[in-house]
């Protein structure tokens, strides 16, 4: 073992994304050399370009790349580092990664190995909890991990229950069974999905609270003892179980229970001696009880909020924590100013159940950073958000007086903001935010189900008036021409240029699935109030703002159509790129609208295809384990009528 340094002079960051960039911000604010490590995916990464130094990896998928222990400790050997801020996800929670680095003589920035394997498994660190009196979400944690034994432990806990992995994170693993006939498969799927993530399918069960509040302390210690709260933040805004909007402080709460969960929150974190920036997450019910869920034992992604709040930048405590400094303040001392809110903006499809979305960014637009307003990024326009890692494309931070004035930024912000390319969650956090019951803080983690009505309308249909914008659009933007060697001859315009007749343009556009040939006078292709706002223009693609939604309009260039092999009405495609886990359905079967037919994992989230209408099984055109990409059909399904 060599002894570790007691300064920082190069750090090395063990992660990519918005959460490199940001790390790489503080180091050079603390006069520290940062480096980064990256993928061949990230090899135009921005973090790449914005650390001093950037040190690659190979490889592309995670386990080839930021996963790998020996070439992450490698690279940290060979730029000098004295020190390694993990990040959140890939290594930040990995004891044996923190403990091979000390081995080597370099500072983890993140708790003791010991802490990390305490908060390891839910199931063990419920146990611990147990008996640091922190209370519990009744269920069960044991060793046993037959049927039975959960099926007894359900019954006795009460319907319905939810099933964890021990070894989870990231809403892998997890599966509610509403009542005892689910709850056979509910465990099944939520161990399969357990094993592919996380190696480990380990199971523990718990009471689901119906409609409880997501509620997190931040905590902090240092190596002398001294563990502080910052207070909390409130998480409640989710789909799939995961974080898409949280907030500082959780609206409503009294000084008394802020301080209680402060309290227990620390109790936790002393009772596994606790060193540095940690989480402990608690589910809130209606009557003010609280229950420990789990401790994170890293930084957070939503940690801007409580930064906004305090005025404290987490990540320079980390690093001084992690040379051994004494935490600078008194509980009493700990800023609390105004209020927060974060959201997350995610390549996904909001409609189509929350799936993670890749491709290019054809068109991006973030918003201005200044006084109250946070950017949290790492991608440029033109980039490509990979399916190798977390879809999220941007965290916009607004911080006002009190809970109001900042929704309202964050508004602002939002409506700065534009994704063309891919698909997003734009809209839906533009109408999560506007909803009067978001406003008045009537928030749980069932708010986006319970509002799904008003956050995830259907799609409305494209009227005469959009279609016109969108071909004002074209004709505003750039002009068209036909004749590149004359370009201003009236005669090589193909705008419909008429000598003597009132001149006319007839695009040929196409929408998603519907196409429309659209006739504008020119006349009139800059006069007049729009429907559909113009978002931005990149080559034969129009971005549009319409009814609170964006679209993507294309200019079809008629002599190049029929191209291009597109899954008919009998034939289901695969929603995303992924893996074929099950296939639940053979060829000749009779099916029924909405019955699961095959089962796909992309992201560590299993997916399951379902039948768009009742009809047969004409063929499966997709094998188990095989990978297969968006767009690619899975199964041939006949109409019932059609059927022999
Ligand atoms: P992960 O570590 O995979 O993110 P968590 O245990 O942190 O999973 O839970 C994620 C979310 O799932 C919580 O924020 C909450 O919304 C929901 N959840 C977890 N446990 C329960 C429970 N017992 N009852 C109701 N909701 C729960």
């Amino acid at each position: 073992m060599k002894p570790l340094p007691q300064t920082v002079a190069t750090l090395l960051i063990a992660n990519r994304g918005e959460i490199a960039c940001r790390i790489i911000r503080t180091a050079r604010a603390m006069g520290i050399r940062s480096v980064a490590i990256y993928s061949d995916a990230d090899a135009d990464a921005r973090h790449v370009h914005e650390a001093d130094l950037a040190i690659p990896l190979g490889g592309s998928k995670p386990a080839d790349s930021y996963l790998q222990i020996d070439k992450v400790v490698a690279a940290a050997l060979t730029c000098g580092a004295d020190a390694v801020h993990p990040g959140y996800g890939f290594l930040s929670e990995n004891a044996a990664f923190a403990r091979r680095l000390a081995l080597e003589g370099i500072l983890f920035i993140g708790p003791p190995a010991e802490a990390i394997e305490a908060m390891g498994s839910k199931s063990a660190a419920k146990a611990l909890m147990e008996r640091a009196g922190v209370p519990l979400v009744p269920g069960y944690h044991g060793q046993a991990q037959d049927l039975s034994t959960f099926a007894d432990a359900a019954q006795r806990i009460g319907y319905p229950v939810l099933l964890k992995a021990a070894a989870g994170g990231g809403g892998k693993g997890m599966k509610v069974a509403e009542c005892a006939a689910e709850l056979a498969p509910a465990l099944d799927s939520a161990r399969r999905e357990a094993v592919a993530a996380f190696g480990d399918g380990h199971m523990l069960v718990e009471k689901y609270l119906v409609a409880p509040r997501h509620v997190e302390i931040q905590v902090f210690a240092d190596a002398h003892g001294h563990c502080l709260y910052l207070h909390e933040r409130d998480c409640s805004i989710q789909r799939r179980h995961q974080k898409v909007l949280e907030e500082a402080p959780a609206p409503g709460l009294d000084a008394s229970l802020r301080q209680a969960m402060g309290e227990a929150a620390v109790r936790a974190a002393q009772a596994i001696g606790y060193v540095g920036a940690g989480t402990v997450e608690f589910l809130l019910d209606g009557e003010g009880r609280f229950y420990f869920m789990e401790m994170n034992t890293r930084l957070q992604v939503e940690h801007p909020v409580t930064e906004a709040i305090t005025g404290l930048d987490l990540v320079a405590w980390q690093i001084r924590v992690a040379r051994g400094e004494a935490l600078p303040l008194t509980q009493a001392q700990v800023p609390l100013f105004g209020h927060a809110i974060e959201v997350r903006l995610y390549a996904e499809d909001p409609a189509g159940g929350f799936l993670p979305a890749s491709g290019q960014l054809a068109l991006y637009r973030e918003p201005a950073a200044g006084p109250g307003r946070r950017v949290d990024s790492a991608v440029r326009e033109g980039d490509v958000i990979s399916p190798f890692y977390d879809p999220m494309i941007a965290k916009l931070i607004a911080w006002g007086e009190n809970r109001e004035e900042a929704r309202l930024r964050l508004l602002a912000m939002l409506a700065e903001t534009a994704v063309g390319g891919i698909k997003s969650n734009l809209a839906l956090l533009q109408r999560i935010l506007a909803t009067p019951a978001f406003a008045a803080s009537r928030i749980d983690t069932g708010f986006i189900e319970r509002h799904a009505d008003a956050l995830l309308p259907a799609p409305p249909a494209l009227t005469e008036a959009f279609w016109h914008s969108a071909a004002r659009a074209f004709l505003r933007s750039a002009p068209l021409v036909a004749c590149e060697q004359d370009p201003h001859s009236p005669w090589s315009a193909v705008t419909g240029w008429r000598q003597l007749m009132p001149a006319q343009a007839t695009l040929d556009l196409r929408c998603g699935a519907q196409s429309r040939l659209c006739t504008v006078a020119l006349s009139n292709a800059c006069a007049g109030p729009d429907e559909a706002r113009l978002i931005g223009r990149r080559g034969d693609v129009v971005y549009l703002q319409w009814q609170g939604d964006p679209y993507e309009v294309a200019l079809v260039d008629s002599l190049a159509a029929g191209t291009g092999a597109h899954a008919s009405d009998d034939s289901l495609a695969a929603p995303m790129n992924g893996s074929i886990v099950r296939l639940l359905v053979s060829p000749g079967q009779q099916v029924a609208l909405g019955d699961g037919l095959v089962v796909l994992e992309a992201m560590k989230m299993e997916h399951t295809v379902r039948a768009n209408r009742a009809g047969v099984v004409q063929a499966l055109c997709c094998e188990e384990g095989e990978m297969v990409s968006e767009g690619r059909v899975l199964i041939e399904l006949q109409e019932a009528e059609h059927a022999a």
